[in-house]
């Protein structure tokens, strides 16, 4: 199959783009489009086998379910069993928007969605193209990240095009996506918010809302315990570069001294080397390859480009890489998952 690359205006959406990929998802195909989180791989959420052909483009294990997307509330209502007072209070706050909510699903909504379970996740993006898309086709959209399945998710239509040329009809291009990480997810069956997985909406948030939220205690666990997680692609190795990722953890220069040193070790094996570091200490590293995810306290810049980074590192073929880390409070919890994942939760404290 020929993957259409369309290059849209994001101030100026081109309708006629619209309406060819809202036909091809019409017509049971594939599209990816991109969001204020990351590029989504979307088909008709309504049919069995338009969902089929995400988890065989992605290379996707059956039971991690994707997520549908709406664009106005009375979608939600042909989708959903019942929208909890708990759900509505935290709709109104961040929809459109970064947050994914699950929700007891109807009948209607296919078992290639849901991976089997009763359960549906359902987020109402702001992304305009995105809204257009779902309004044309008049369908909502079942869409994962459209990286191939444990690659990093994509941040540009460039990253979709290399994962997964000749495998979708068509590639909207829209430019860098905002945020950069995937939606938060938040269960909202229950009688308190519990985040299944960190985003750009953070618990801070939530609990400003609500007065309490929890994050789900596998999240947390980091790996080091048998809890499993309740989203079920919380599971799975993610996120990761061909390289190995270690993660190194301490006070700031002692870090940097650290990494130089174990970069001169395997430097001297023959291995290529690369350093994700930050604009306040890119130009301290010695390595084959130094790449910035952004300023320190910046975590919405450093959310924003830290899988366009991760994969940087494959483009240069590095063999190691070591990281910094982030305090993980605010959307820090988020980008620390993300890198926890990409390193398999490998770390060196100093
Ligand atoms: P992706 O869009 O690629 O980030 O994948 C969708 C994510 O949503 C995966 O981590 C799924 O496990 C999660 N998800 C989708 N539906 C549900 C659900 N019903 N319950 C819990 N997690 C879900
Ligand atoms: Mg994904």
């Amino acid at each position: 199959m020929e993957t259409l690359i369309r290059k849209i205006d994001n101030l100026n959406i081109d309708s006629e783009i619209i309406k060819e990929a809202a036909g091809i998802l019409q017509r049971g195909g594939l599209v990816a489009f991109p969001t204020e989180t990351v590029y989504g791989l979307g088909a008709n959420g309504l049919s069995e086998e338009a969902c089929k052909k995400i988890y065989e483009a992605k290379g996707r294990p059956s039971d991690n379910p994707l997520i549908l997307h709406i664009g106005d509330f009375a979608q939600l209502e042909q989708i959903v069993e019942e929208v909890p007072a708990l759900a509505k209070k935290v709709m109104d706050a961040f929809w459109p928007g970064p947050l994914t909510l699950i929700f007891k699903k109807k009948p209607c909504v296919p078992n290639s969605v849901t991976g089997g379970l009763d359960t549906v996740g359902v987020r109402f993006p702001s992304n305009m193209v995105a809204r257009e898309l779902i309004r044309e086709s008049k369908l909502p959209i079942a869409a994962p990240s459209a990286n191939s399945s444990g690659k990093p998710s994509p941040t540009k239509a460039s990253h979709v095009k290399f994962d997964l040329d000749g495998k979708v009809e068509m590639i909207i291009d829209g430019g860098s996506t905002d945020f950069g990480l995937e939606s938060t997810i938040v269960d909202v069956t229950g009688d308190v918010a519990v985040i299944l997985r960190p985003g750009a909406i953070t618990k801070e948030m939530l609990v400003d809302l609500l007065g309490y939220a929890e994050v789900d205690p596998a999240i947390l666990a980091r790996g080091t315990s048998n809890a499993v997680p309740k989203a079920p692609g919380m599971k799975y190795t993610h996120y990761s570069p061909k390289a190995q990722v270690i993660l190194v953890k301490g006070e700031t220069s002692v870090v940097v001294e650290k990494i130089n040193s174990l970069v001169a070790e395997n430097q001297a094996k023959g291995l290529k080397v690369g350093v994700m570091a930050t604009d306040e200490t890119k130009d301290r590293y010695k390595a084959d390859i130094v790449l910035s995810v952004g300023a320190r306290n910046d975590e919405i810049a450093i959310g924003a480009s830290l899988f366009k980074i991760l994969r940087k590192f494959d483009f240069f073929a590095a063999d190691i890489v070591y990281s910094e880390v982030f305090a993980e409070t605010g959307e820090g919890l988020a980008i620390m998952n993300r890198l926890n994942k990409a390193a398999g939760y490998n770390y060196i404290e100093v």
